[in-house]
């Protein structure tokens, strides 16, 4: 049976450096609930350290919680990646971290904090997880494809760090599974603006780095369950699955 869920999957935490400290598990988690959620991912800059605490706080709570990362391509694009399992996501984190190069600037670009699912801090992540890491966009997709995830080119409507503001186009073939517009740029706008790439699914999320911002731009999914597998499958329209409204 298909129903429609209500997905808010692109919000940070406090491991990310621009992140709010008030981005822990059980203030997002309540949060998205009181929005009226059924879904959320935690995407933090090139780091999944936090998720796993996310996802503990979530199932208390009844709120489903996705892994993932937004990961920083070498030409300085950011990808938004979904998975199902905390192990694939973990396994893609290494190989970031492998091709992350610096440090954190703690005064710069902020605090990197790990946190459990009682929003203890347990750690500071000394990365700097804000860079860029070396690797090329189409490496970072067949990578997070090789590890069952889903990846999304993040705001393309931004020039800052968004595909089309990097690159100016999207490569021919290139395996996205879907397009994120930011809450800048309206529907009306969007369709007009990237009516050349209507083959791909558009999709609309927060982008939140406080709490006040999570669930304020939103994709409606027709799905069986919340998982990043039936996202997918609504990005390709397969099995009856697919975007609602965005
Ligand atoms: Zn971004
Ligand atoms: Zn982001």
């Amino acid at each position: 049976m298909l129903r429609t869920f209500r997905a808010d999957l692109h919000i940070h935490s406090c491991l990310s450096p621009c992140g709010d400290e008030e981005m822990k598990p059980f203030a997002i988690v309540n949060q998205a609930l009181a929005m009226g959620l059924d879904m959320i991912a935690i995407c933090d800059h090139n780091s999944a350290e936090n998720t796993a605490a996310f996802v503990n706080a979530g199932r208390k709570k009844g709120l489903a919680v996705i892994p993932g990362m937004e990961v920083t391509s070498r030409e300085e694009i950011h990808l938004l990646t979904l998975f199902d399992r905390q192990e694939d996501c973990l396994a893609l984190q290494d190989l970031i971290y492998q091709n992350l190069p610096g440090e954190n600037l703690e005064e710069v670009f902020g605090h990197q904090t790990v946190v459990n699912d009682r929003d203890e801090t347990i750690g500071i992540n000394p990365k700097m997880l804000i860079g860029a890491t070396l690797l090329p966009l189409e490496q970072i997709v067949s990578m997070v494809g090789s590890h069952r995830g889903v990846t999304i080119a993040s705001h393309i409507d931004r020039q800052a760090f968004g595909l089309l503001g990097q690159l100016g186009f999207i490569p021919e073939g290139i395996s996205l599974d879907g397009l994120e517009v930011s809450k800048r740029t309206s529907k009306e706008e969007a369709q007009k603006r990237f009516h050349d790439y209507q083959h791909f699914s558009f999709v609309r999320f927060s982008d939140a780095h406080r709490l006040e911002d999570i669930g304020k731009n939103i994709t409606h999914f027709l799905l069986e369950k919340t998982s990043s597998a039936e996202v997918k499958m609504a990005l390709h329209h397969q099995e009856g699955r697919r975007v609602v409204e965005q």
